[in-house]
């Protein structure tokens, strides 16, 4: 494989990994604000993401291709509201997609590269409806019944 391919490869799986800290960060903060239901649909996400994570690196693995673990940045640990919250999720995953395309016309010409990756397109397009569904219920419910509705998804 390309060493430029690999290389970005590799930086998404530290990518996948920061996105599962930043919902972990964001867990953390509906806790202390004794939201249950919405930091046990945070933890959830949070889990996903490290489960991206292991798919790219596991691909990579499967080809001998050296993986190496970079530093991950503390993620942002407070918001001005569980509202903005919920917009943060939106934007990180719209960014994530666009990391995603990134790889995919990097990858232009390997087949098999483009393959995978074309789970990953797909997954964006989940996450995104996922989001704004979520941000929908945090925008138009009270933050009581908003957080009881997480908690069941
Ligand atoms: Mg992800």
């Amino acid at each position: 494989m390309d060493e430029t391919l690999s290389n970005k490869i590799n930086y998404q799986i530290n990518r996948e990994l920061y996105s599962g800290y930043l919902y972990l960060s964001m867990a953390a903060y509906l806790d202390s604000k004794k939201l249950k239901g919405g930091s046990n649909w945070m933890k959830k996400q949070a889990a996903e993401e490290y489960f991206h994570a292991m798919k790219l690196y596991e691909y990579l693995a499967g080809k001998n291709i050296r993986i190496t673990m970079e530093a991950i940045e503390a993620p942002q640990e407070s918001w001005e509201s569980v509202e903005a919250v919920f917009e943060h999720v939106l934007a990180h995953e719209k960014a994530v997609t666009g990391m995603i395309n990134n790889l995919v016309s990097v990858a232009q010409g390997d087949q098999e590269t483009l393959g995978m990756l074309d789970w990953f397109v797909h997954e964006q397009v989940e996450e995104e409806e996922s989001a704004e569904k979520v941000l929908k219920i945090v925008r138009e419910l009270p933050l009581n019944e908003a957080n009881k509705k997480l908690g069941e998804r």
